[in-house]
């Protein structure tokens, strides 16, 4: 996506090699307008997929989620990384965070993901998989199909994109990266 590329190539900022901070746009000041390209734009690639549901994780997967849910006419969930006292019957799985070297779990009510549905998992980053590999656990658990996976940005240097394509899954990314420094960003296409 032109827009997109432009956009990072102007305000995004590599901080350390291999991580990218779009702060300013897409994780802490939201570009509504741009969000909402990113929203038309994931809708045109999976409009063939007949998706029910639209799967997330809070919080900086939320924004992009919500445009393409709204885009899709479909509701739109976030896995949540605490779970609520009053939830009880939970789908979870464990994800490793590679920037913060953390590991955390992420829950989903299992009212809100029913067998019969068809979901599409939207996120901000695509880079080792870790977080994906959890969304489609969570589908897999609650007996849903999963018809694809949508990141704003994949960075095809770590190995995510590569893992979920080797599975078959219809892996769209609307920047994909090849390289990071902090004196440059250079795109697969
Ligand atoms: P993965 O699980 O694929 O290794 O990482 C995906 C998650 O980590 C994304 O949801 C995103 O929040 C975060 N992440 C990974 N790499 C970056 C990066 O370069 N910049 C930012 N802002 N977040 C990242």
């Amino acid at each position: 996506m032109e827009l997109l590329k432009q956009r990072i190539l102007r305000d995004g900022k590599c901080p350390s090699e291999g991580v990218l901070k779009v702060d300013n746009f897409i994780n802490h000041q939201l570009d509504a307008q741009l969000l909402m390209m990113i929203g038309v734009e994931f809708a045109r690639r999976f409009a063939y997929s007949r998706a029910t549901k639209i799967l997330t994780i809070e919080a900086s997967g939320i924004a992009p989620a919500v445009m393409t849910g709204y885009c899709m006419g479909i509701p739109v969930i976030f896995a949540k990384k605490t779970r609520p006292c009053t939830m009880d019957n939970v789908l979870q799985s464990q994800v490793h965070s590679f920037t913060k070297d953390i590991n955390y779990n992420i829950v989903v009510n299992s009212e809100y993901i029913k067998p019969n549905d068809r979901i599409l998992c939207i996120d901000d980053f695509l880079a080792y998989g870790s977080a994906a590999e959890s969304l489609i656990d969570i589908v897999t658990q609650s007996g849903a199909t999963l018809v694809g996976m949508g990141f704003v940005i994949e960075k095809s240097f770590q190995e995510g994109g590569k893992k979920l394509r080797d599975k078959g899954i219809h892996v769209e990314a609307l920047a994909r990266i090849e390289e990071l420094t902090n004196e440059h960003i250079k795109f697969c296409d």
